[in-house]
């Protein structure tokens, strides 16, 4: 059953706990196609939902950038229509056919078809299979997971594709690109923890109290990474950078690498083309890393989720914590992140 109420049912309101996966239950559901789109709060039962091994009660979901992407219209990242929203959920598994994702286990889902082509994290309840499910790491509370989410784990897969081409703490300074931003700012946390000299680049630069808060050491504009634009090369700067912003920024990023050093490459958010020449690759020795984590195999997925419960600490991910919302706040927010308007992370409680 899926239809659009004009008010949410009042069975289910902030806060009280559900009343079961058997009952109808909120979601936050696009509908439409081509540039009549349109995303609402929904009602959905069980049946709604896709096929799969294990239902999870969600406890919390977050607001990445994608999200906004899939309720845009003419978007060409929704694959399929009605679509609940979310690539990324914590909750309880309470109904499971996999002996290794019992029913109370507290897990994570991300990526995947997630909130692209099966109905993701916006939701009550959201069904999966059981080779997407990773289990909360110990140590980690749903909430903090949830801060991590999709843009915690870019930034983590980010920094494992550079220590893998060789980057070491002391090596010199590592650019980090949309530093604001989920990606950006778990960026920066991650490398300040793990001992490297993190440079912040923001169109923001209102943020750099809250950029160096996050571990940052330095924080440059947007605009000031483009230097000797009428030369081939520039100045032999970073020693690695991790950029979620692409465009004129990773282009910028490429001729001011120092030798042998690489970029790891997640995103678009300042545009999807990127203009360059050979020379950083065949001058400087420099590697485009590319990071894709939709289709991360789950054995890396899992290794990743425990190397982040290790080493982000527990108050710098609170304070990358801007808010939270329930489903009823959800479409401002949404608009907000495409804007680029949004700090760090927006929590969701699509039972709150
Ligand atoms: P956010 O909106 O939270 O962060 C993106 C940041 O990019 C903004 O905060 C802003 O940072 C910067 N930005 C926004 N607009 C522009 C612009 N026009 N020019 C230059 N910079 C801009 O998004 P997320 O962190 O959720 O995602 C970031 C990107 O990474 C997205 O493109 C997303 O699709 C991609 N991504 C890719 C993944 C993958 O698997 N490859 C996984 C997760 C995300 P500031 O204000 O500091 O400059």
């Amino acid at each position: 059953m899926t239809s659009l109420p004009p008010s949410p049912p009042p069975t289910d309101t902030a806060g009280t706990p559900s009343d079961g996966p058997d009952q109808p239950f909120r979601a936050f559901l696009v509908t439409g196609t081509g540039d009549a789109l349109r995303a609402g709060v929904a009602s959905l039962t069980l049946d709604d939902l896709p096929e799969g091994d294990v239902v999870v009660e969600v406890g919390w979901s977050a607001v990445n950038y994608k999200d906004g992407m899939v309720t845009r219209p003419g978007n060409r990242v929704a694959r399929t229509v009605p679509l609940v929203p979310g690539v990324d959920l914590v909750g309880t598994v309470v109904a499971s056919r996999a002996a290794a994702v019992p029913v109370g286990a507290e897990v994570v889902v991300h990526g995947y078809d997630l909130g692209v082509a099966r109905h993701g994290g916006f939701a009550r309840y959201a069904r999966v299979p059981a080779e997407w499910v990773v289990r909360l790491p110990d140590g980690l509370s749903p909430r903090r997971a949830a801060a991590l989410g999709t843009a915690g784990f870019t930034a983590a897969l980010s920094l494992r594709r550079l220590e893998d081409h060789g980057l070491r703490p002391g090596d010199g300074p590592v650019l980090v690109t949309g530093a604001s931003g989920g990606v950006g700012g778990m960026a920066v946390a991650l490398c300040a923890a793990r001992g490297y000299e993190v440079v912040a680049s923001t169109g923001r630069t209102s943020e750099r109290a809250y950029l160096t808060g996050l571990g940052a050491a330095d924080v440059v504009g947007r605009d000031d990474l483009v230097v000797a634009p009428g030369r081939t090369l520039g100045p032999e700067r970073w020693a690695g950078a991790i950029d979620c912003v692409g465009g004129p920024t990773l282009a910028a990023v490429l001729r001011t690498l120092r030798y042998g050093a690489a970029v790891a490459a997640s995103g678009l958010t300042g545009g999807s083309s990127v203009e360059t020449t050979v020379y950083p690759f065949i001058v400087r020795n420099a590697a485009l890393l590319g990071v894709d984590t939709v289709a991360t195999p789950i054995a890396e997925r899992r290794s990743v989720w425990v190397e982040m419960a290790a080493s982000f600490p527990g108050d710098v991910l609170d304070s990358l914590v801007e808010g939270e919302v329930g489903l009823d706040g959800l479409a401002p927010v949404l608009e907000s992140i495409l804007a680029g308007r949004v700090r760090g992370r927006m929590l969701v409680r699509p039972g709150g």
